[in-house]
């Protein structure tokens, strides 16, 4: 099976080369050309993740894989998990249930795609006998994900933007005191949109690389990182209902890379009711959801800083599959004139969207109550993400039937200042996540301006 770009003319790549591209080249991104399927019967003899895991991921591999040298990496991808199927399902009542996906070293989800990625970034780099480096910017919790999924590789380095800004002292320190000699994180005095204006300027001038050496991109839109999530759709979905009723998921979304891995198991036959699409004040999706206004505003800082996004980069690919059925020239045409011009779908074409998506606006107010509310209900202490997805679900549950599944993607313990506001007590803080306060930070400060950091990577890229 190979890979095409949304917007027409990137095509008939194979999984490696859209692995180390990234982005395809009119800019688009990549999609399979056609849905692989599953089959439930087999899927329901299937017990751990890891099974589940070796049978999702090889369809979409063989373009460059064979099922062996895949199995072989399934095998030691995912580590320095704290649960032995990587997630853990938790029972709130009847009717709600949360799918922890923070128990990797990170304690956040973005463990799952950036794991794997790692792990094929390295077998492709060592047959091709190259090297790599991977730069990025990261206003939450991608950055550290990707540095602890990188740093046992030799063959590659990584830098990694921080603007100052909003996100936690756990989150920065998750980074800076990692001490490992391919690992560079680097203090940007700028904004994030600042950090990724430098990011792209290095994907398109490639000024610091060696020969023979790729620059890889960690950002949301590599296809490998939605592979490794829709993986975890359909273990919550054998071990809550063994496929046999549709389930609804509550996202807490940003970037829209989680949902769409949600959407992407339903298309490879996932029975699904309805997607929650739960995001904070940064509210685009939200607005076109409910009212076909997909514009892009200013950025707002919220308690639930992963999710403080402008534009949602995944968003492109359910406009290609969903709302324009594969027509790369309407995608285009949508994407030419944005943002200057927002997006805005037929209104024959985007009524489809209830069938499938509800989505839900949680300004801060609301999600601390919705932190404190579990808290006495439940006994149950949630990451502000999470209470995100949690209070979209009270809000939306008329239109709900069945079981409904809140995903929650951080471990509360990463927010210590809003549990700390909200009056909450952390219970337990993992291991992972208590040691970094003794350790020293490694950090370099720079101004926002390419060329002192392009230098710096030179210098650094011996
Ligand atoms: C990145 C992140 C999100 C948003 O995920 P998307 O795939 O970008 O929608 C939500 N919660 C947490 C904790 C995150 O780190």
């Amino acid at each position: 099976m190979l890979f095409h770009s949304t917007r027409g003319g990137d095509n008939n790549r194979t999984f490696e080369e859209v692995l180390m591209q990234g982005l395809a080249s009119d800019g688009g991104l990549f999609m399979p050309n056609e849905w692989p399927q599953v089959d439930l019967d087999h899927l329901r003899t299937l017990k751990t993740f890891s099974d589940i895991a070796n049978y999702i991921v090889p369809k979409f591999t063989k373009s460059s894989f064979s099922d062996e040298e895949v199995t072989e990496l399934l095998n030691s991808t995912w580590h320095n998990f704290s649960e032995e199927n990587l997630v853990k399902i938790q029972n709130l009542d009847e009717s709600n249930a949360i799918l922890e996906l923070f128990h990797g070293p990170t304690a956040a989800f973005k463990d799952f795609g950036l794991q794997l990625a790692a792990a094929f970034f390295n077998m492709s780099l060592n047959r091709q006998n190259k090297t790599a480096i991977v730069f990025g910017a990261t206003s939450g919790d991608t950055g550290s994900a990707a540095i602890d999924a990188c740093k046992r590789f030799d063959s590659i380095k990584s830098f990694i933007l921080l603007p100052e800004g909003n996100m936690s002292d756990v989150q920065r320190r998750q980074m800076t005191t990692v001490d490992s000699p391919n690992v560079y994180t680097l203090l940007i005095d700028g904004t994030f949109d600042d950090c990724q204006t430098i990011v792209k300027k290095a994907f398109s001038e490639r000024p610091f690389l060696k020969n023979d050496q790729f620059l890889l991109a960690v950002n949301s839109i590599n296809w490998v990182r939605i592979i490794g999530q829709i993986c975890y759709y359909f273990y919550a979905s054998l071990k809550i209902s063994e496929f046999k009723e549709p389930l609804n998921f509550s996202v807490p979304t940003g970037n829209f890379g989680n949902v769409f891995a949600c959407y992407s198991a339903h298309k490879m036959g996932m029975p699904l009711n309805k997607i929650l699409v739960a995001v904070n004040d940064n509210n685009i999706l939200h607005r076109f959801f409910s009212n076909n206004d997909y514009s892009k505003q200013k950025v707002s800082e919220t308690v639930s800083p992963s999710m403080d996004i402008s534009i949602a980069s995944n968003f492109e690919r359910l406009v290609y599959d969903f709302y324009t059925n594969r027509n790369a020239k309407s995608c285009m045409k949508f994407y030419s004139d944005f943002p200057e011009i927002p997006i805005k779908i037929e209104d024959s074409m985007w009524s489809k969207s209830k069938d499938l998506f509800l989505s839900y606006c949680v300004d801060d107010f609301s999600t601390v109550n919705a932190m404190k509310d579990s808290y006495t209900d439940f006994n149950y202490l949630m990451d502000p993400h999470t209470a995100v997805a949690s209070k979209a679900v009270e809000q939306l549950k008329d239109k709900l039937e069945g079981k409904t599944v809140i995903l929650s993607t951080a471990h509360p313990a990463k927010f210590p200042d809003v549990i700390h506001n909200a009056g909450l007590k952390i219970k337990d803080t993992p291991d992972s996540l208590s040691v970094i306060f003794d350790k020293k930070e490694k950090i370099y400060n720079f101004p926002a301006s390419k060329d002192a950091i392009f230098e710096f990577i030179t210098s650094h890229n011996k």
